[in-house]
């Protein structure tokens, strides 16, 4: 099978001051890839995915997305184009970050209804079918507020997906939740990757990286230490310091 790259990382580097939070950071992302990264706290994994949807300004480095330019060494496309290309990615949050004063189906169809490409009509039978495969179609009139965390991250996914993203990206999605309520998320995820969709998943939830992901990244310190296919990653790490995190955790 031909890999295509839906993300391609080369060389990274970020700051906060002092600080150096990436430090060369490179990998590639294939078409439904499901790549889980973990690491110890403070590692840079949020800052890494943050880069990515250009909510952090990395100082050096290339992205290229779906083939397409974001940044190269570290020189920034057009704000037009960073739109464009950023909008091909999906991403939820630790927080969910739902909108408190839209309900569930208006949190769902806001961002198409601002985009303005599709229909009304279009935008209501997608969000009604999102609705219907998080298992919430009797919830579309709530508000946040009254939803569990665990809805609220369901809802969180099918918002990033009424935008037709071809990459969905996570950061730590089930870290916020109660534990009781991190499978019914971990089972939306794992049926999206039964679907093919192409996942970035930052999670401390090694059994779902054992299981799901192709593609396992250990980061620590700023670096991505050691890359592997979890049945390799879990079982024989190749470094001291993949061991010790290992070790440490689970
Ligand atoms: P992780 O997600 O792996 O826990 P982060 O990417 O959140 O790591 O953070 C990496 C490092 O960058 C940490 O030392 C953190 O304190 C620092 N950092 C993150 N965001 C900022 C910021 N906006 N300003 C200053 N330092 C930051
Ligand atoms: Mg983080």
């Amino acid at each position: 099978m031909v890999k295509v790259a839906i993300i391609e990382i080369q060389n990274l580097k970020k700051s906060f001051g002092k600080q150096e939070v990436l430090k060369q950071i490179t990998f590639d992302v294939n078409k439904n890839d499901v790549v889980a990264v973990i690491g110890p706290s403070g590692s840079g994994k949020s800052t890494m995915l943050r880069s990515l949807v250009h909510l952090e300004k990395i100082d050096g480095g290339s992205i290229r997305v779906g083939g397409e330019s974001l940044v190269q060494d570290g020189i920034y496309s057009k704000p037009q184009e960073i739109k464009r290309i950023t909008s091909k990615m999906g991403m939820v949050f630790q927080h969910f970050n739902l909108f408190p004063h839209l309900s569930v189906k208006e949190n769902l169809e806001l961002a198409p209804r601002l985009v303005k490409k599709e229909s009304s009509k279009d935008i209501q039978k997608r969000s009604t079918e999102l609705l219907e495969k998080i298992g919430l179609s009797n919830r579309a009139a709530s508000y946040p507020a009254n939803l569990s965390g665990g809805q609220k991250q369901r809802v969180a996914i099918a918002r990033a997906l009424m935008m037709n993203p071809d990459i969905l990206l996570f950061d730590e999605p089930t870290s916020a939740l109660d534990p009781e309520l991190t499978g019914e998320v971990l089972q939306v995820m794992k049926d999206l990757a039964k679907d093919q969709m192409t996942m970035i998943v930052v999670t401390h939830e090694m059994g779902f990286a054992k299981e799901v992901a192709n593609k396992v990244i250990f980061m620590d310190d700023g670096e991505i230490v050691e890359t592997a296919h979890p049945d390799k990653l879990f079982v024989s790490p190749q470094f001291e310091r993949t061991r010790t995190f290992l070790n440490r955790s689970f």
